[in-house]
């Protein structure tokens, strides 16, 4: 299951990043595009399972699914959620995706010591 590998990065990811000194983990904030593949559920259900083999069972998982977003040929950007949406100024599907194929770790909350 190619989400709970990609869960397992996130966590590694997170892991390196965030100083442990500080506190605990409470709330992991994700946004992931609309063209990434990934069925949110499943990436939910495997951070879960993680923070849980972690001994952090209470961490708040937090998915959003965003817009993607593209500049068209004639200039515009603009955000969509199909791939047939088309520039809302001249229609055109000509254009170069800037967003909406990835996995972003937007924010991580920490609890801090008491
Ligand atoms: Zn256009």
């Amino acid at each position: 299951m190619h989400e709970f590998a990609l869960a397992e990065d996130i966590i590694k990811t997170i892991g390196t990043s965030v100083n442990h000194k500080f506190g605990s983990i409470s709330q992991i904030n994700i946004e992931v595009g609309p063209f990434s593949g990934v069925v949110i559920d499943s990436l939910e259900f495997g951070l879960q399972i993680i923070m849980k083999e972690k001994t952090n069972p209470t961490v708040k998982i937090n998915i959003k699914q965003v817009s993607a977003r593209a500049q068209c040929q004639c200039g515009k950007s603009y955000s969509f959620t199909t791939m047939f949406d088309g520039c809302p100024v001249c229609n055109s599907l000509q254009r170069k995706i800037i967003s909406g194929m990835d996995i972003v770790i937007n924010s991580v909350e920490i609890r801090e010591n008491q």
